[in-house]
């Protein structure tokens, strides 16, 4: 079925549909094609599946896929199938009769690719199997797996290590898009990569939009929000699970196509609605941070965040899930000061060890930092990862709009010192009441309008006063109390504020007035959605998207599975008249072009 010594931009253009090949991807296919070993870090939608498909198919043999996501390895089995691959996988939703067919298959040498999960790749009898046949090359996806400080960690993934003492002739290439230096160390040295040659992309993504505001009214800056994205698939993360009922079923009522998704929810609905959020056009998720992790879906417009994320890269992975396809997506975050408590809070009273809670510690700094950042978050984020970009983006909200800041040098050491007089046991309401000279029965039971300190501030409101003690806890000049109670402390940092005299600048919050919301935007969304659709497209654009759902549904698979977005998108700016111009567009393969290339014609060239 594939031309004989094809070369990798052959199966590209012919298998694929696609003209070239993006970033360091031809570079890991010939390496890997001539027999060498490679790991590879490259961004969510980088494109790293074609780093090892492509070798697969120039290769002698079946190329081994190790995936820990099962409920994935369908739609990838299915895709390839669809451009004409033969592909299978081997996992435990198999019945038994379709696991020896896929077996005979695998030792006939009738498979290009075959996905397995690690526990089946590892038992004694698979491995046996895979001796009796050639094997072309071992991809392990998310190596990051092998690591025990992240959240994916795989205790079978550490035995991978043995498919080089048995196979030591067959390349491997492991895959991640973790982008931290420690997981990158310990995916060598685990899975016995020493030799291998390492291709490390940028871990930007410049299809993504970000965007941070202050929460006032979650609902209404999420309904706003939600106006600029009008029948797009995103995902909504709140940090509990009554947050995402609570949310889906106020966006439901509002007419969004929302559903829940949290761990309290029984595993039939879970499953539905992850179905359905994979199957239909525009569903929107809420959900905890259990949903995400092996969600393919490249068409999700946005990721929106109505809490703080865990750290900075729980923020990097959820929002790496908006945009695989490449084209605008949106990264959109609002937060407050109880957060900030809270996720403190959280860290100190996990059972973690001293050592892992000091680096959580310094992952929510490293994360409060770009909450509050007056600069580029794009070189913020990247920072956070050790890769310097250099700036500034134009594509984040302070690039945008630059948020004016003031001198908070002496608000701050009035602050500071309310902490320290007070005896570092009070939260910021109690505080700032001292500060601002009120008279309340707490003051006065305590004696606390006695103190030096008592209405020094009295020149800012409330609100102004719980801006600056947010800020402060976030450039960690407070620290939250371990025991939950919201308990202010001075760090070590706070000297520096208090007799050093040490400058601080501070954001100024800007007040959710409309207008300038509005510029902002504009420039960040487009009209027409994040794709930009123009009214007079809309018609055929809808008509597009339903006659892949039609056919995608007929076949049993999610409507990217026959073509993506952006190949949908292509057409309708190109409108291809016959099968020569469709054949041109990017994403539409031989297969496919055979296979739906009349019927998307019919409905381009359809007498308006
Ligand atoms: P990753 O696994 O790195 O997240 P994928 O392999 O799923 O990324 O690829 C992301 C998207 O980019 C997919 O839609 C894929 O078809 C597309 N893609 C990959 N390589 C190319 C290319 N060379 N040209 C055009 N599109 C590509
Ligand atoms: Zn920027």
């Amino acid at each position: 079925m594939l031309p004989m010594n094809a070369s990798a931009l052959d199966l590209l253009q012919s298998v694929f549909g696609y003209s070239s090949f993006r970033g360091q991807q031809q570079a890991v296919v010939e390496h890997l094609s001539e027999g060498g070993d490679a790991l590879v870090l490259m961004p969510t939608g980088g494109g790293k599946s074609l780093c090892y498909q492509i070798p697969a198919l120039l290769r002698q043999g079946t190329g081994i896929v190790v995936s820990p996501l099962i409920a994935l390895m369908q739609d990838q089995v299915d895709a390839l199938r669809e451009a004409g691959v033969a592909a299978a996988y081997l996992n435990s939703s198999l019945g038994a009769e379709e696991q020896r067919e896929v077996e005979r298959q695998l030792l006939a040498g009738e498979l290009n690719l075959l996905y397995v999960a690690p526990e089946r790749l590892l038992t004694g009898r698979f491995l046996g199997q895979l001796e009796r046949t050639e094997v072309a090359l071992f991809a392990i996806d998310e190596a990051h797996c092998v690591s025990q400080w992240g959240h994916d960690f795989r205790p079978e993934y550490r035995e991978l290590a043995i498919l080089q003492q048995r196979f030591p002739q067959v390349p491997r290439i492991a895959l991640t898009a973790t982008a931290d230096q420690r997981t990158r160390e310990e995916i060598v040295e685990r899975l016995s990569l020493q030799d291998a040659r390492q291709f490390v992309s940028s871990f930007d993504r410049p299809n993504i939009g970000y965007r941070v505001g202050l929460r006032h009214n979650a609902k209404r800056q999420l309904g706003e929000f939600l106006q600029g994205h009008q029948g797009e698939s995103g995902i909504v993360y709140c940090l509990s699970r009554r947050k995402v009922d609570d949310t889906a079923a106020w966006l439901a009522e509002s007419g969004i196509e929302a559903l829940p998704y949290h761990a309290g929810l029984d595993a039939a609905t879970r499953a539905k609605n992850q179905q359905r959020f994979l199957r239909e056009d525009g569903v929107v998720m809420v959900a905890t941070v259990a949903f995400g992790m092996g969600i393919d879906k490249p068409d999700v417009r946005f990721v929106a965040h109505l809490d703080l994320p865990r750290s900075i890269e729980g923020y990097y992975q959820e929002t790496g899930r908006a945009g695989r396809d490449g084209l605008p997506a949106e990264a959109w975050m609002i937060y407050g000061l109880s957060d900030v408590v809270t996720m403190s809070q959280m860290i100190a009273q996990s059972e973690s060890a001293d050592e892992r809670k000091r680096v959580e510690r310094q992952k929510l700094e490293s994360l409060l930092a770009y909450a509050e950042a007056t600069d580029c978050r794009r070189q913020l984020l990247l920072g956070a990862f050790g890769e310097i970009y250099p700036g500034p983006c134009g594509h984040c909200d302070n690039c945008v709009a630059p948020p004016k800041t003031w001198d908070a040098t002496v608000p701050a050491q009035k602050a500071l010192s309310a902490v320290y007089r007070t005896g570092q046991r009070f939260g910021s309401g109690h505080v700032i009441d001292v500060l601002r000279g009120e008279e309340t029965e707490r003051v006065l039971s305590l004696d606390h309008h006695r103190l030096s300190t008592f209405g020094i501030g009295a020149e800012m409101d409330e609100k102004q006063w719980r801006s600056v003690f947010r800020q402060l806890l976030a450039a960690g000049l407070l620290e939250a109390d371990a025991e939950g109670y919201g308990t202010l402390r001075l760090t070590a940092a706070s000297r520096g504020v208090l007799s050093g005299g040490k400058p601080v600048k501070l954001r100024e919050d800007a007040r959710p007035e409309r207008a300038s919301r509005r510029r902002r935007d504009s420039k960040l969304v487009t009209g027409g959605g994040s794709l930009g659709i123009e009214a007079y497209e809309q018609e055929l654009w809808d008509a597009l998207r339903a006659l892949r759902t039609q056919l995608a549904k007929q076949q049993g698979v999610p409507p990217y599975v026959v073509f993506h977005d952006a190949t949908l998108l292509a057409m309708l700016r190109a409108m291809p008249a016959n099968e020569d111009e469709l054949a041109t567009i990017s994403g539409v393969g031989e297969a496919k072009l055979k296979r739906y290339g009349s019927d998307f014609l019919a409905v381009i060239n359809a007498p308006a």
